[in-house]
């Protein structure tokens, strides 16, 4: 009798349960979010079971997920697990804070102060498995992995166009199946996607979340490099160079054949316009939810900015890497390798949140659309010339 009871009990639970699980999910697609909302982190395209969605580019130039009907079983769980919808909030509220130097040979080939590198070294000298942004052979911005520090070479420094993330999250899930440590790095909305992705914890895997101000659309470098120098002519393109002291707003070029140029912001290279000018950014990332403390990954790196206002023997001009640890994992990690550093300073959360991007809102320029409209249909050089002038 009791048995009866608690097993229609169980029903009635587990009916109400898919009842709710239909009218929230099922006969809706990843479609229905909104363009402004997708952060374009293809986490759906990951986990639809029958691989009925594909990441195309929208009128901007953003990959956007696109369903085939007739492919599509109506599931639902490219909407449940998309994280704008389903965001996790695992790291602790109130991380520990450092500045940091990596060792000189690493900090020369970084953005900042080398902090991803020292965490990569690590985890592939535990034979674990690295993933991050490189360029591909068409000079696209994409992720991949890497299981040897030979490689390493092509996962170092920002690239400033948003990264096509692919198939990475079941090939995350996979290693960690074998029992592989990962480390996973990128931008939070992708940490945040990998996360809703696995749906659990695993102890063998590391997420290292960048600061991120925004992503540009991967049509508007495109259209510059092809415009600009021609894609069969890069030799090497870096967006960020040391040469010329340190700071965010000079590339880096090399032409089969010719001399390294220094395109910068400085000498009106347009593509820094458009990116630091925010014309090239994702509406998404307006609004970003992921861009907040609690942070999405076990640790955050980015460029330590304002350091000199808390303690000027922390900026030596080479770059400082601000790191905010926010789990336990992430703690293990840091105390192993901080030996490892040159420099390694604990620092309040202010000083790092002063002049950086901790908070929810990036203003966009009004014109940010119509620009990239025009970029997509009279090409970029045209475009930005009419918008910055010469
Ligand atoms: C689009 C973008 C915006 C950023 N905005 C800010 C900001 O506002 N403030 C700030 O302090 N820092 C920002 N950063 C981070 C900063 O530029 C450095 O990437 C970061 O500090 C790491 O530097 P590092 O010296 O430790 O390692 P580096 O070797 O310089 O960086 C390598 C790491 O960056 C990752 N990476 C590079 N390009 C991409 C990409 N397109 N998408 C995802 N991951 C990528 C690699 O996977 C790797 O994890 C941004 C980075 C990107 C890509």
């Amino acid at each position: 009798m009791i048995y009866k009871k608690i097993t229609s009990k169980f029903k009635y639970q587990m009916q109400t349960a898919k009842m709710r699980w239909d009218k929230k999910y099922t006969k809706k697609t990843v479609e229905a979010v909104p363009n402004n909302r997708c952060c374009g982190c293809g986490g759906c395209k990951n986990v639809c079971p029958v691989d009925a969605i594909t990441m195309e580019e929208d009128v901007c130039g953003f990959l956007v997920p696109r369903v085939n009907q007739e492919k599509c079983i109506h599931c639902g769980l490219c909407l449940k697990k998309c994280p704008v919808i389903d965001k996790h909030k695992e790291t602790e509220e109130k991380p520990k804070v450092y500045a940091v130097w990596a060792p000189e040979e690493i900090r020369k080939k970084s953005s900042s102060g080398g902090m991803f590198s020292l965490l990569a070294e690590q985890v592939l000298e535990d034979e674990g498995v690295v993933f991050g942004a490189a360029f591909n052979e068409n000079w696209e911005v994409a992720h991949k992995f890497i299981e040897d520090s030979s490689q390493l070479r092509e996962l170092q420094g920002a690239k400033y166009v948003q990264s096509d993330i692919g198939l990475s999250y079941r090939q995350v899930k996979q290693f960690l199946m074998q029992g592989r440590a990962v480390l996973f790095s990128g931008c939070p909305c992708q940490v945040a996607a990998l996360k809703s992705y696995l749906g659990k914890a695993y102890d063998n895997l590391l997420t290292v979340d960048l600061v991120c101000h925004g992503v540009p659309s991967p049509m508007v470098f495109r259209k510059y490099v092809e415009e600009m120098y021609g894609k069969e002519n890069l030799e090497s393109f870096a967006f960020r160079t040391k040469e010329k002291g340190y700071s965010c707003t000079v590339l880096q070029v090399k032409l089969k054949g010719k001399e390294v140029c220094y395109p910068s912001l400085k000498d009106k290279d347009p593509y820094e316009k458009a990116f630091h000018g925010s014309y090239a950014l994702r509406k998404a990332c307006e609004n970003c939810k992921f861009a907040l403390i609690p942070r999405q990954g076990d640790i955050t790196i980015g460029d330590y900015w304002g350091i000199s206002d808390y303690d000027k023997s922390l900026s030596d001009g080479k770059g400082t890497s601000v790191v905010l640890v926010t789990s336990k994992k992430g703690e293990e990690i840091f105390e192993k390798l901080k030996d490892k550093a040159q420099m390694v300073q604990a620092t309040p959360l202010e000083a790092a949140t002063r002049k950086n991007r901790f908070g929810v809102h990036v203003p966009l320029p009004e014109q940010r659309e119509e620009f990239l409209k025009a970029v997509a249909e009279e090409g970029f050089l045209k475009t930005a010339k009419h918008y910055f002038g010469d």
